[in-house]
């Protein structure tokens, strides 16, 4: 399919992003490291990110919702586990169980349900169960734990996996994160003598960097995979996955002292060099970094200027020598391996998740491996 946006463009590092997962499991060499793949794999193409990441040897993909998990079935292989977050509707039942996902339970009435299944049509299948250590999200509370286990057996409910979630996982020193820890080894012992063999899984990506305490059977990193940092406090050791450059739409050399966009809210000098780009915050780029972010063009940092619109951008490249216009394509980047996620989050007062997720569907998806380039043939724009 030919492509028009070239020069607008989300490219997403495979070969960087398999690497991240390696380093997550070598991190947690005694569990099995799932993905969590949910919110379109955080807004990168759940589609290719899941293929790549099974091509690589991942086994087990979590999603939040039915419909997205119904979106996976087909690119899952037969010996691959879907699971999903937000556990099942009384509706959504019937499909996923001929699909064969593993719904993870979080009330008694969602239980209660997928007993009645199990029963009504003589088949177990397997379901997780969420207990909340401590964040007060979702989860069963201690007593509806114990009640839930004294209500059925392991075995009829299909119990497979005993999960929670950290709330401060990011922070190293946070003490909930060893007080959710005291709680979970709690609930697993429990959960080990009502059902032997039940696997234990309490880690995403901030989880993973706590070390092997935080383990368990499977550990289940988002964040890390995509690039951005789990450990607030020190360096990124992951590889940044996304690209964004955004074409130059004009180039200006400002005539007189004014000012710059809507609300005529910055200052310009004459003679400052400013670019328009394609892409604002119907893109995803936050308006809250207005003023505060930057891009780079042939390595030089430019700051953004005046308010962010809605699909144009401006930057004061007055720092960019005249020479480098000549010889390049005119965009401007915004997003690569200096220009990570978690510093447009910081310009933007918000976190690297929210800046993955809005990432917007204006941008052709353009993914890239070296190791496996025929493999995505198919699938390499996706909308
Ligand atoms: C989103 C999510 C994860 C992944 O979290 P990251 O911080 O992105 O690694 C793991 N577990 C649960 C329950 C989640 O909702």
């Amino acid at each position: 399919m030919p492509s028009l946006s070239s020069s607008q463009e989300l490219l997403i590092d495979l070969d960087a992003l398999v690497g991240n997962w390696q380093l997550l499991r070598a991190t947690a060499p005694d569990a099995d490291c799932a993905a969590v793949v949910k919110a379109n794999a955080y807004g990168l193409g759940a589609a290719a990110v899941t293929r790549a990441l099974q091509q690589a040897g991942c086994r087990s993909f979590f999603v939040a919702t039915a419909a997205e998990a119904l979106a996976l079935a087909d690119v899952v292989s037969a010996e691959s586990r879907i699971y999903i977050f937000n556990g099942l509707r009384s509706t959504e039942v019937d499909d996923c169980r001929a699909q064969g996902f593993i719904p993870i339970l979080s009330t008694l009435d969602q239980a209660e349900c997928w007993w009645q299944a199990n029963r009504r049509d003589q088949r177990i299948l397997a379901c997780g169960i969420q207990v909340d250590t401590g964040m007060n999200r979702l989860g069963l509370e201690l007593r509806e734990w114990d009640l839930l286990r004294k209500r059925y057996g392991a075995a009829d409910l299909g119990a497979s996996l005993i999960m929670s979630h950290l709330a401060c996982s990011e922070e190293q020193n946070n003490p909930l994160n060893a007080l959710q820890l005291k709680r979970f080894l709690d609930i697993v012992a429990a959960a080990r003598s009502w059902a032997p063999g039940i696997e234990a899984s309490f880690a995403n990506s901030g989880g993973v960097m706590l070390g092997a305490d935080y383990h368990f059977d499977q550990v289940r990193p988002g964040i890390a995979l995509y690039g951005g940092n789990p450990e607030t406090r020190r360096p990124n050791r992951f590889s940044s996955v996304v690209h964004l450059r955004l074409p130059i739409l004009q180039l200006r050399r400002v005539g007189a002292d004014g000012s710059v966009g809507y609300g005529a809210l910055t200052p310009v000098k004459s003679g400052a060099m400013l670019a328009t780009v394609q892409g604002g915050y119907a893109d995803g780029l936050l308006i809250s970094q207005s003023g505060q972010g930057f891009g780079e063009v042939a390595g030089i940092r430019v700051p953004m200027v005046g308010r962010i619109s809605m699909d144009l951008t401006v930057f004061d490249v007055s720092a960019v020598p005249d020479a480098v216009w000549e010889n390049q394509d005119r965009y401007i980047e915004v997003l690569n391996r200096n220009l990570t996620i978690d510093e447009m989050a910081a310009a933007a007062k918000t976190i690297s998740y929210e800046v993955l997720t809005r990432l917007g569907q204006r941008f052709g998806r353009r993914y890239h491996s070296e190791a496996a380039t025929s493999n995505y043939d198919e699938s390499e724009y996706e909308h």
